[in-house]
């Protein structure tokens, strides 16, 4: 048996499928890795894009926005890819609990995964909100607004700074969303890494905490992760073909199922 049917076997015999989802799922839908060399930060420096310069400063937002400007039109762009299609069939087919991930670009959402079954532990990049009054809107309408020359979009209601929904360097992560995902890998019997290298908190420590909670460990990423050893299955591989290759052996079982 190949190790991609292996991985199709595994979600068809699972109870509880969780699946965890990186950097490397939104690369494949063509959104570069802003952290990775010679990505956006070769030309920003990270360091003044703190959540810190954000909330301290109207100069750190301008900063901010200035990027933001840049970095959208391509998340906008962008389509769902094969994995984002199935992991959508996956759910609608009732193999999949949820999918956890470290993507903003809200695809998973767009391939058709209920939100409810999307748990974002970076934010998502399409909502922001304002700080004081909590009125929310989209990215789209602050884009316009950045587009026809507003610097910094402060909320139309208020005058409060409005902040993307997206986590920000040096802010806590969203407490509510780290506790969900904790309990839905705890409570996993199939967890499931798709292009995450694991290699910062808390995505280091998902698949350890659902392989110790007694989940069978598959892990689908092009290089090596800190996570390999663990795992009952590895696969060297980008997320796009061998997802495909799982919705596709998914599909055919389910005749045979009655
Ligand atoms: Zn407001």
């Amino acid at each position: 048996m190949s190790d991609v049917s292996r991985l199709a076997a595994l979600f068809a015999e699972a109870r509880r499928p969780v699946v965890f989802t990186g950097a490397g799922v939104s690369t494949e839908s063509g959104i570069p890795d802003f952290r990775s060399p010679g990505g956006v930060w070769a030309r920003f420096d990270p360091a003044e894009f703190t959540y810190q310069n954000f909330v301290g400063s109207a100069e750190g937002r301008r900063r901010y926005w200035a990027l933001g400007r840049a970095t959208y039109p391509v998340i906008r762009a962008a389509t769902p890819n094969a994995a984002h299609r199935a992991l959508a069939e996956l759910h609608r087919l009732g193999r999949l609990d949820c999918c956890i991930t470290q993507n903003i670009d809200n695809l998973h959402q767009r391939a058709g995964l209920p939100s409810a079954s999307v748990i974002e532990l970076h934010g998502n990049a399409t909502r922001a909100r304002c700080l004081e009054c909590g009125a929310p809107c989209t990215r789209d309408e602050l884009h316009a607004r950045l587009e026809r020359g507003v610097d910094v979009p402060d909320c139309p209601a208020c005058g409060g700074i409005v902040k993307p929904h997206t986590i920000l360097f040096g802010e806590a992560m969203p407490k509510e969303a780290v506790e969900e995902a904790s309990r839905r890998a705890g409570a996993a019997d199939l967890f499931v890494v798709l292009g995450s290298s694991l290699a910062v908190y808390p995505a280091a420590y998902m698949p350890i905490h659902a392989k110790r909670a007694g989940a069978t460990l598959a892990i689908v990423n092009l290089e090596p992760t800190r996570a390999d050893a663990q795992a009952d299955l590895v696969i060297r591989a980008g997320a796009s073909p061998v997802m495909a290759a799982v919705a596709d052996a998914m599909r055919a079982r389910i005749p045979q199922r009655g």
